[in-house]
């Protein structure tokens, strides 16, 4: 009998990092619980974790390439002729139609996973294509561009230092559920009792009641894409009753006078009907952030993806910023992890060039997703030919995602990849599945990064892989290799580098970046290892977050830019709007605005393959308020059509007042009843896909980021 083993690890699936034990037998997983010595998550741990089981598991899961017979079905092919067909297939479309016939999508997956994110760079700059997406612009594109704006690097990002606030404003997110998004912050619902019983307050401003507003002192619900205004409108009030004070950050901030000039337009009795917040409730709101002794505002991607959204993340930067709550315990501050994605990213830079179709802006070399469909359909120079996804689902998980799903099968060759067979791969040619999370060694280096405390934890693998497989960077590796061989010097080039990265794996970079990282002394010097980080299996605490400013400044000035050029401009499409006729009067008493909503057992567009998180009562139905209802003549269980510019759905209603009236809400990332999938389990759960009547049109023009929310919509009975 095989003794019981117990392995501990950080559960890769969200950006919570929670410290997972897994106990197990042989090959064979018997619990997984939380991990109580793991000094972040402290024994916290989500439905999702537990299913990490069902993720290793799962017989849908692919472990050797596959390709598509010109018949439909799928073969076993080995690694070697994978990789050769890949690799011939797009140097030959590159060679007949230019290095942009090809097109890259990155999944939200990949920047859980060390390997890719060591590797998946070096490949994708081997294609020279500009044709490259990823799921950031259906997301946090908006934060990353306010981000370089402001603070000189579009990952400087100001994580809520949420168990020393004394104040929690939160937009747009639910932190509940997503247990924090850009603020790593496992176990979100004791941090927030936590924030309660010091006395502090927690506002929550949402067209939905969420399951965080459920907790907070105070709910505000705020019409779908206004809260740019409202942060416009509590701005105001500071600056006109002289509650500015940005304390030590005034000597290293510039821009305070071009605000205060910025937001007087934008009293709050102008702005009160627009986002459906009376007047006299947005003062008092601003007067109490201002007053708290630490006060933070987050806004998340219900910010994010609206057309405002830069705009948006501009303003809730510089509302912490003007209140002194930036960069201070208790505020928006910056973690220092042990390895820092500064040093390896690009800074970023915004529109050195634009999509080919509509001229959307590139973002540190990256178009936005809004784009990739046309990019595919239309013909001519540059037209996309082939596409490579990696771990990416973006016929769920991007607007009119139908569109997508017929570009897709319009193109010469795809390449995935991915672990399975979705409602984006199946167009695939060729799939490449990495080994399964627990067959490899992980470290979470980007979300130690936008962690709310510092921490360091590595994941060893838990079991061995199988023979005959490959890990992600292993595939990456391969690839690049095959693909930069194109003259003798390169292919000698790209085989003395293939050399180098496989002989320190995955490990030996990572200790080379701990040794050279902020806890590091060099080589030779005591400080950070892996070594040491891996004698700690549950993690090892490097303290709460630390004032970092203006040293961790990336202008060239080590300067805040309070009002940059890029984002002051764009006020002219705000105030314009506002200028319009009233939203609420403009809208018919037909026309909804759909929002999404993210559930705690869901992952995006997976996790749908666990029987065990999708059993119980069907969870992809449509919110609508019961005035809407009661106007419409719908009643609870019925069925609707949900009809937008782009297309339709049908979906069964729930009638709730949780949402705001003018509101509808549907889950994003269902809809598994496309043919040619092997999700066995989701295919039973099917739901609709939001994004199938999401509007591609619709994005935030600072950065094209896609307007997913408040999506126009008019509902019929099914
Ligand atoms: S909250 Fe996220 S990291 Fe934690 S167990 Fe759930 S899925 Fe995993």
């Amino acid at each position: 009998m095989l003794e019981e083993r117990r392995h501990y690890r950080a559960c890769n699936l969200c950006e919570a990092i929670c410290g997972l034990e897994i106990t197990a037998r042989g090959e064979e997983i018997l619990r997984i619980e939380g991990d109580r010595q793991d000094p972040f998550s402290r024994g916290y741990i989500c439905p999702k974790g537990v299913a990490l089981q069902d993720l290793h598991n799962d017989p849908n899961r692919l472990r050797h390439p596959a390709r598509r017979t010109p018949g439909g079905s799928w073969e076993r092919i080995s690694w070697e002729a994978a990789f050769d067909e890949v690799a011939t297939r797009l140097r030959d479309i590159q060679a007949r139609y230019g290095r942009n016939a090809v097109a890259i999508y990155q999944g939200n997956p990949a920047v859980h996973n060390f390997g890719t994110v060591l590797s998946f760079p070096s490949f994708a700059r081997t294609l020279k294509t500009k044709n490259i997406y990823s799921a950031s612009s259906v997301d946090q594109l908006p934060h990353m561009v306010a981000a370089h704006a402001m603070f000189g690097h579009g990952l400087l990002l100001p994580v809520p230092d949420v168990d020393r606030a004394s104040f929690f404003l939160v937009m747009g997110a639910n932190p509940v559920v997503s247990n924090g998004s850009l603020m790593t912050a496992p176990g979100m619902s004791r941090r927030l009792e936590a924030l309660r019983r010091r006395g502090g307050r927690l506002v929550v401003v949402d067209p939905r009641r969420t399951e965080t507003a459920a907790l907070a002192d105070q709910h505000l619900f705020i019409r779908p894409g206004t809260d740019a205004y409202l942060l416009l409108a509590m701005l105001h009030v500071l600056f006109a009753e002289g509650r500015v004070n940005l304390g030590r950050l005034a000597a290293f901030t510039d821009g305070v006078e071009i605000l205060a000039a910025v937001v007087r337009e934008f009293p709050p009795a102008r702005i009160a009907d627009l986002t459906g917040i009376a007047a006299q409730t947005i003062a008092t709101l601003a007067r109490e952030f201002a007053a708290a002794p630490a006060a933070v505002c987050y806004g998340r991607v219900g910010l994010s993806i609206q057309a405002f959204g830069t705009t948006a993340q501009w303003l809730v930067n510089a509302l912490n910023i003007v209140t002194g709550n930036l960069d201070r315990e208790g505020g928006a501050m910056f973690p220092k992890a042990a390895l820092d994605p500064l040093e390896r990213f690009t800074a970023g830079h915004l529109g050195a060039w634009k999509s080919r179709v509509r001229g959307l802006p590139e973002f540190a070399g990256e178009l936005p997703v809004a784009a990739l469909a046309e990019e595919i359909l239309t013909p001519g120079e540059g037209q996309a030919r082939a596409l490579v996804t990696v771990a990416g689902n973006p016929v769920l998980s991007t607007p009119n995602g139908k569109r997508l799903d017929a570009a897709l099968a319009t193109l010469e060759f795809m390449a995935a990849v991915d672990i399975y067979i979705n409602e984006t791969t199946r167009h695939a040619h060729i799939i490449l599945p990495p080994t399964g999370s627990l067959e490899h060694e992980n470290y979470a280096a980007i979300f130690h990064h936008l962690a709310a405390r510092n921490t360091v934890k590595y994941s060893p693998a838990l079991f061995a892989p199988a023979s005959d497989t490959r890990h992600d960077w292993q595939i990456f590796l391969e690839l690049e290799t095959r693909l930069a061989s194109r003259t003798p010097f390169e292919s000698l080039k790209a085989q003395f580098r293939r050399g180098v990265r496989l002989g320190l794996g995955v490990d030996g970079m990572l200790d080379l970046a701990f040794r050279f990282g902020p806890y590091g002394s060099g080589l030779f010097g005591d400080g950070l290892t892996l070594a040491k980080v891996k004698a700690a299996a549950h993690g090892l605490d490097l303290g709460p977050l630390q004032p970092a400013l203006p040293g961790r400044l990336w202008t060239k000035d080590k300067r805040i830019a309070l009002a940059p050029k890029l984002l002051t401009r764009d006020l002219t499409r705000v105030k314009k709007r506002l200028a319009d006729a009233d939203v609420s009067r403009a809208q018919s008493n037909e026309e909804l605005l759909l929002i999404g909503r993210r559930q705690l057992r869901s992952n995006n567009s997976w996790m749908h393959n666990s029987e065990r998180l999708t059993r119980g009562k069907a969870r992809c139905t449509l919110l609508i308020h019961p005035e809407d209802a009661r106007r419409q003549g719908i009643r609870a269980g019925d069925r609707v059509k949900v009809v937008s510019r782009v297309g339709e759905l049908v979906a069964p209603v729930e009638i709730s007042d949780e949402v705001m009236p003018g509101v509808v809400s549907l889950p994003h990332g269902w809809g598994h009843d496309r043919p040619g999938i092997q999700l066995d389990v989701a295919r039973r759960h099917p739901g609709v896909s939001l994004n199938d009547v999401t509007d591609e049109q619709l994005v935030d023009e600072a950065c094209g980021n896609a307007a997913l929310s408040g999506v126009p919509v008019r509902l019929k009975r099914a």
